[in-house]
């Protein structure tokens, strides 16, 4: 059997493997950051924790005999991602990346695009009062903008030592119907919405601020590593078909 190792923490990672569930010629391992108290993991067998940089990966894969290296991580996780290139190379092991497309954009939308979320923090304009859906020690940028009003949703909560920005913290999931977004917005007077471009479905925040014309301040994503880049779990699949079983 051949053997695959994913590293996840994305729906997409789960999604492949569920596809892979069935497939009696590959066994997968599937790794998380083991960050996330809730994580969406899928099937397959898990693993948790860091590798201890890319020397840590490259010995896992070689110690595992792992045939075909996944990096199915999020698009803004851009270390895990230099690392498996790495690894990958001096490990010799064929890896693939999986990153979905940017979120599409319409004409109805007032994107302000910014390489970082300290590009973010500075351009937005004084005192406004601003939406971020953030993940842990994405917030000191705009923590120092004291001018700011900043509701936050997160859906781990903050660390202990994290500075937050002036403002209200809401812990949880996003919700799936723009009405809901719209709603919150709407009660809380937001004029500005500052967003990453995570990709895929543009979720219901960016359809609300479409609907409501609000500008988004979008933090572009990092550069991906050099190497073989994909954006679905059908592509990933054939790639797995041709690199593991030349079809
Ligand atoms: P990161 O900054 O690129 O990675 C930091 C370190 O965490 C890596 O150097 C690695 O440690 C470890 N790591 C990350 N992903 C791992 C994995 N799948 N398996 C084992 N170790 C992993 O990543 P991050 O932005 O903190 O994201 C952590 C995880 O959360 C990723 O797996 C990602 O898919 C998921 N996630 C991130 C975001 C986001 O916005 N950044 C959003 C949703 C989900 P070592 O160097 O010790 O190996």
């Amino acid at each position: 059997m051949a053997r695959l190792l994913i590293l996840g923490g994305t729906a997409e990672a789960a999604e492949l493997t569920a596809r892979l569930a069935g497939d009696d010629r590959l066994e997968t391992v599937t790794s998380l950051a083991g960050l996330t108290r809730l994580p969406n993991v899928g099937s397959g067998q898990i693993r948790r924790g860091g590798f201890g940089g890319p020397d840590g990966l490259a010995a896992f894969l070689k110690d595992g005999g792992y045939d075909a290296l996944v990096d199915a991580t999020h698009p803004f996780a851009a270390q895990i991602a230099r690392h498996a290139a790495e690894a990958a190379e001096m490990s010799k092991t064929p890896r693939v990346k999986l990153v979905r497309p940017p979120f599409a954009r319409t004409a109805e939308d007032r994107f302000v695009p910014v390489a970082d979320m300290q590009a973010a923090a500075n351009a937005l304009p004084q005192n406004a009062r601003v939406f971020l859906a953030a993940g842990r020690r994405e917030l000191a940028p705009l923590a120092a903008r004291h001018d700011l009003w900043c509701l936050v949703r997160m859906i781990e909560p903050p660390a202990a030592d994290e500075a937050l920005p002036k403002g209200e913290l809401i812990l949880g999931r996003p919700p799936t119907d723009p009405d809901a977004e719209i709603a919150l917005f709407k009660a809380h007077n937001i004029e500005w919405i500052v967003s990453k471009d995570s990709g895929g479905r543009a979720g219901a925040k960016i359809e609300a601020a479409r609907r409501l014309k609000l500008p988004v301040v979008l933090v572009e994503r990092p550069a991906l590593p050099k190497g073989t880049t994909v954006e679905s779990v059908d592509a990933v699949i054939a790639w797995l078909e041709s690199t593991l079983f030349g079809g």
